[in-house]
Parts: C-alpha cells; structure tokens; sequence
C-alpha cells in the first residue's frame, strides 16, 4: 500500500519528481539527490514498507528481485566490472532518513571499509 505522507511512495507514484533510472511492476529505481558516489542509485519496492525491521515473509520475492535490479543496474552504469556496494540503512544507528525501505547502489569509486 502507497502512504501518502511517505517521499518515496509519492516518488514511485510520480508526485514528486526525481532521476527515475528503472521501473517495473514491483520496484522503482532513481538517482539519489545527494550522491555519494559517481554512480549512486537509490532502488526501492513499490510497497511501503518502513525498513528492514518491518519486512515480512510474503516481501521476500519483492526483495530478492531488489537484488537483481541492482545487478542489472550495475551492468548499465558499467560499474560491474570493478565493483560496487549495496547499503541497506536500517534505524537510526545506521542513519536512515527516509523509513520506505531502500537499498543505496554505489559505485565508480574505490570504497573504504570498515563504513563510518
Ligand atoms: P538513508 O539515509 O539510507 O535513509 O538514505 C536516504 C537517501 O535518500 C539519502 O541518500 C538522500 O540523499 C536520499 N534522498 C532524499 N530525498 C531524496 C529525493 N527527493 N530524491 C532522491 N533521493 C533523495
Ligand atoms: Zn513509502
């Protein structure tokens, strides 16, 4: 179910503009306002849901494809071969700011570890 209170619902359903790289039936994908890395795609489920915390059972199809969209997308920015990170932030410990569950792409660069 969309909220209508919730960035990335209104970002999925085309209210509030945004960098939309990929859509389907189940996900959408846009490049994030703020990037942190030359490539730096945000990939999100059409459903709401809040975080990680939140997933049920009947989400996992859903996350799994989440997975293969970020390889796809990967191969389309040509940052595969080198490789790139998938964040997932979950709570505010991990410093999620946006409680619609997303997962970071990022790459085009050399990444530190461990992360801040
Ligand atoms: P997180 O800290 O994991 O919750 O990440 C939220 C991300 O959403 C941040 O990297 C922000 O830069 C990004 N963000 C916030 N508002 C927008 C927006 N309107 N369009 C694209 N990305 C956004
Ligand atoms: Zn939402």
């Amino acid at each position: 179910m969309a909220n209508s209170d919730c960035l990335f619902c209104r970002i999925a359903a085309g209210e509030i503009p945004a960098n939309v790289v990929l859509t389907t039936p189940d996900l959408v994908a846009f490049r994030d306002i703020s990037p942190q890395a030359p490539t730096h795609i945000l990939i999100i489920p059409r459903t709401h849901v809040a975080s990680v915390s939140e997933l049920e059972a009947v989400d996992a199809g859903t996350m799994g494809k989440l997975f293969l969209a970020a390889r796809d997308l990967a191969r389309e920015e040509g940052i595969d071969g080198r490789g790139y990170r998938m964040v997932v932030n979950a709570g505010p410990d991990a410093g999620q700011t946006v409680f619609h569950i997303h997962m970071h792409l990022l790459g085009g660069r050399e990444m530190g570890w461990p992360p801040g």
